[in-house]
């Protein structure tokens, strides 16, 4: 039984492989508990691949898998969790911003104190304004939307029960709202703690300004889904209904006033002088649109073969 395994996502860290490798194993082996530590390299175009295979020649709990090309964050982590085999799995960033010092404290809180998750909180930051101000925002954003309580979701350093990362599928960017995947599998014990955080060392951040549209999208559709990825039509259709409402509101105020005037013996303008009339017209328009979306979006979700994949916790049977 393999006690913790470290997962880390590497694209182009070539240079701080052998420290951070060192460091974990220092850490571990004081606290007397096995470990593996799953390298994924990401489609590096430098020389991290090799210093990998160099590196477990030494010391056999190295492990690595290497992406022929570099598919992203999200999608390393989820082969690392696929692969590993600690009954404790913990996530550091390959550039030493992460400090392995903190994987004792992780581990007893995973193991001793039984939290699912815990995501670490970089409450000082060493990261450029821009980055630490928006990230304060988005943080909010999701704390709301989510309702889970955590200051820090994209912290690179989290841990794992075994069944939680087995249990959950990173995808796209996903990385980033991990928690709210978690939370979605049915993991409510999630748990915070404030972590150590550095410069970068070596090397410079794979993340460029793109991270911040990219984030916003990603917490609309993990929030969207997750409210209605199964009854999409009770979003779209609660749309359609209200804009078709509108738009009947709308051609009643015209066809009303219409008529009264007609009735009073006064010329009455046309319909088409009337704003209630484009009112009426584009309302309807959406309102109908709304509806078909919802009905498509009903069949893609119920040819879906994932439709009835449900987490289960324990089954009692004869
Ligand atoms: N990373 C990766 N694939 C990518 C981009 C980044 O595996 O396509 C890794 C990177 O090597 C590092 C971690 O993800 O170990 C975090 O990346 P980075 O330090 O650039 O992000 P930042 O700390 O600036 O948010
Ligand atoms: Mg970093």
């Amino acid at each position: 039984m393999t006690d913790i395994s470290v997962v880390v996502p590497l694209f182009n860290e070539e240079e701080s492989l052998p420290e951070l490798t060192a460091w974990i194993d220092n850490v571990i082996t004081k606290e007397k508990l096995s470990y593996e530590v799953i390298l994924v390299d990401d489609g590096s175009s430098d020389n991290s691949w090799e210093v990998i295979k160099k590196l477990r020649v030494d010391k056999p709990q190295v492990k690595g898998i290497r992406f022929r090309r570099n598919y992203g964050k999200s999608a390393a982590l989820y082969s690392g969790f696929r692969a590993a085999k600690g009954n404790v799995v913990i996530t550091m960033d390959a550039d030493l911003q992460d400090s392995p010092e903190e994987i004792p404290e992780l581990f007893k809180m995973i193991a001793v104190d039984k939290f699912d998750m815990v995501s670490g909180w970089k409450k000082k930051r060493y990261d450029s304004f821009i980055k630490n101000k928006t990230s304060k925002f988005y943080n909010a954003t999701a704390r709301v939307v989510s309702g889970i309580k955590l200051h820090d979701f994209n912290c690179g350093l989290k841990a794992y029960q075994k069944k939680v990362v087995k249990s959950i599928e990173v995808y796209g960017e996903m990385h980033r709202y991990i928690p709210i995947l978690a939370k979605n599998a049915g993991f409510k014990k999630i748990g915070e703690k404030v972590v150590l955080h550095q410069a970068r060392k070596y090397g410079k951040t794979k993340f460029g300004l793109e991270r911040f549209i990219n984030g916003f999208l990603d917490l609309l559709s993990i929030t969207f889904i997750s409210k209605f990825g199964k009854k999409p039509m009770h979003f779209f259709g609660l749309m359609g209904t209200l804009m078709f409402f509108i738009g009947l509101v709308a051609a009643a105020i015209v066809g009303i006033n219409k008529l009264v005037l007609i009735a009073r013996e006064v010329a009455a303008p046309r319909v088409t002088e009337s704003p209630y009339f484009y009112l009426a017209l584009t309302a309807m328009i959406i309102g109908t649109q709304l509806f078909m979306t919802g009905f498509i979006a009903e069949l893609v979700s119920r040819s879906s073969a994932e439709r009835n994949a449900y987490q289960i916790e324990e089954e009692a049977f004869d």
